[in-house]
């Protein structure tokens, strides 16, 4: 079975065909699927789609682009929805420095903010970092390291940084950047850190992989991640498949709860 970590079917690029394509997924061996919320809105719509669905999850986190919106009433909200059995984990949280689209100093409060959320609610925690892999690493490691663990999504640094999230219990997103030509990094740190510590994602609509690149991304491309993380490791499409689900239901604990 195959297990998708990351994806955004809230996204109004699914408006026209939601239901039709997540009707294809199990019989297709997508087994599951964590809806992420990146907005307020985006945290309700993930709630909507876990209960309507049986193998979709959902999290529970406002993304740094976002955090302009968030006080404590909102916060106190998300709480209560990290207490629902089918919220698996807080995300996708973090920094971005590529958009900057709310000041550092507030995006690093919230980021804080809502890795504490995740350890007092018991959840994994499921990591946005863009251009800001330096503060991302130190305050994960000040403030979550040893706790709940997580995912730190679409990975985008060298092998090792990968390697100093992996000593801190953390697992490393994949998705269809891999397949990509020029992701030389991406390949390099597939390579060289465990296959024990690699989940794959979608973040569809986003990054579809090749041949589909530039076309709306689903979780009905993943075989493509994983075929290329098997050739990369040298094993079978099999065993990259199965070891990647069992990655994802150990990091998303409270699946198995
Ligand atoms: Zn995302």
């Amino acid at each position: 079975m195959i297990f998708d970590t990351h994806a955004h079917y809230d996204d109004q690029a699914f408006d026209e065909d939601r239901e039709e394509l997540l009707a294809q997924m199990e019989p297709s061996g997508i087994g599951g699927i964590v809806n992420v919320g990146a907005s307020l809105r985006g945290i309700k719509a993930s709630q909507e789609l876990a209960e309507k669905y049986p193998f979709i999850y959902a999290a529970v986190g406002v993304h740094p682009d976002e955090v302009g919106a968030l006080d404590e009433e909102r916060l106190m909200w998300m709480y209560e929805l990290c207490r629902r059995p089918k919220t698996v984990a807080v995300g996708e949280i973090g920094l971005d420095y590529y958009w900057d689209k709310e000041a550092r100093g507030l995006q690093k409060q919230w980021f804080i903010r809502q890795l504490e959320m995740a350890k007092e609610t018991g959840l994994a925690v499921n990591v946005h970092s863009r251009e800001a892999a330096q503060d991302t690493f130190d305050i994960i490691k000040e403030h979550h390291a040893g706790t709940t663990g997580g995912i730190i999504h679409c990975f985008s640094s060298s092998a090792e940084l990968a390697m100093e999230y992996i000593k801190l219990g953390y697992y490393i997103g994949v998705g269809g950047v891999v397949t990509f030509k020029n992701a030389r990094v991406l390949k390099e740190v597939v390579e060289k850190i465990p296959l024990e510590r690699i989940v794959v994602e979608t973040d569809c609509p986003y990054l579809a992989p090749a041949p589909n690149r530039g076309k709306r991304n689903s979780s009905l491309y993943l075989p493509l991640v994983i075929g290329q993380i098997a050739q990369l490791k040298g094993i079978t499409v099999q065993e990259a498949e199965a070891a990647t689900c069992e990655n994802a239901l150990r990091v998303y604990n409270r699946i198995r709860q």
